[in-house]
């Protein structure tokens, strides 16, 4: 099936783009890789009168690093953060969970915020986001604003952003040496999107975890974090650590769907066996 026909528009500024989201309201679409729009309009879920291409928009684009933060812009391609040294270095969640989304080839297009504005519930950035507490930059024509990546996703392929917004950049705080992470997923093929993925990291104060972080993907209707399991693994020394109190207390945490593939008692079981696989990592450490 080919799109339905739809008219084109490149700004040259988020200001022009601004003007154009205004004109065309409800009948425009932000255009990005259009790795998931493309395929959408493709299979005719959506018919937009006008896309808004933003690949014009450098100001979209790249990776900053600084004092406090590290910023990935909105247009910035999964390839390049992929291969970013800064990202390896300074957020190595996201460069371990890289390979994982889709093929090389969709990485070589398509971009950090669209991965983010499309929300799919069982993508691997929107858990990494709200694993390590994100900040979500958004714009529009009355200014700009800030919202926490763990009040971002509100439903499947819903989000905070508002008609005539733009997501801008993804901010994330510099952790110290001492955190550790790890990024797991299972998926039917490589390359698909996750049956079920974890996005994991705690700091390591001597043999003791602290500040644990827990996000999945594919356990419900927006990236999931798992609070009371988390939580059972605060303050625990190496040795001690309870894998399966924290992998027990997933029950509470999560609140998977059966699909089209596996059953909500499956996925359940998946998570469980992901949590015990991202805290051996965590604990013992290799080399990326
Ligand atoms: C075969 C296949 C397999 C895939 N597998 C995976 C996978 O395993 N994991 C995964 O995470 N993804 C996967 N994807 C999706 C891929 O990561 C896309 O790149 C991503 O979901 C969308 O990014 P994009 O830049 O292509 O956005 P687009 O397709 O251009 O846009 C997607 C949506 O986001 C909106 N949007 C885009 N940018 C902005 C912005 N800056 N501000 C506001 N709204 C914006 C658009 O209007 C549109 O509604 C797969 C895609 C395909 C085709």
């Amino acid at each position: 099936m080919k799109a339905p026909a739809f008219a084109y528009v490149k700004p040259r500024s988020l200001a022009e783009t601004f003007d154009l989201l205004e004109r065309h309201g409800e009948g425009a679409r932000l255009l990005a890789g259009g790795q998931s729009l493309m395929a959408a309009l493709n299979l005719r879920l959506d018919a937009p009168r006008i896309l808004i291409d933003l690949n014009g928009l450098d100001e979209l684009s790249g990776i900053r690093v600084d004092r406090d933060s590290i910023t990935i812009g909105a247009l910035t391609r999964h390839r390049i953060v992929e291969r970013s040294t800064d990202v390896s270095r300074y957020l190595p969640l996201i460069h371990q969970a890289m390979p994982y989304v889709a093929h090389a080839a969709i990485r070589n297009r398509g971009t950090f915020g669209g991965s983010i504005a499309f929300a799919d519930a069982a993508a691997e950035l929107p858990a990494c986001c709200v694993a390590l507490d994100a900040r979500f930059v958004i714009r529009g024509r009355n200014g700009e604003r800030q919202v926490a990546a763990r009040g971002f996703f509100k439903g499947w392929y819903e989000t905070d952003l508002r008609p005539g917004e733009v997501l801008v950049s993804g901010e994330f705080a510099r952790l110290g040496d001492d955190y550790r992470y790890s990024f797991q997923e299972l998926a039917r093929r490589h390359g698909d999107y996750a049956t079920v993925g974890v996005a994991a990291c705690a700091r390591m104060a001597g043999d003791v975890l602290d500040d644990v972080r827990i996000a999945f993907c594919g356990m419900g209707a927006t990236p999931r974090l798992a609070i009371a399991a988390a939580k059972a693994l605060e303050g625990r020394a190496k040795p001690h650590l309870d894998v399966s109190t924290a992998q027990a207390l997933l029950e509470q945490d999560l609140a998977p769907f059966d699909d089209l593939y596996q059953t909500a008692a499956t996925k359940m079981h998946l998570a469980r066996v992901l949590l015990g696989r991202a805290l051996a990592r965590i604990a013992v450490p290799h080399e990326d």
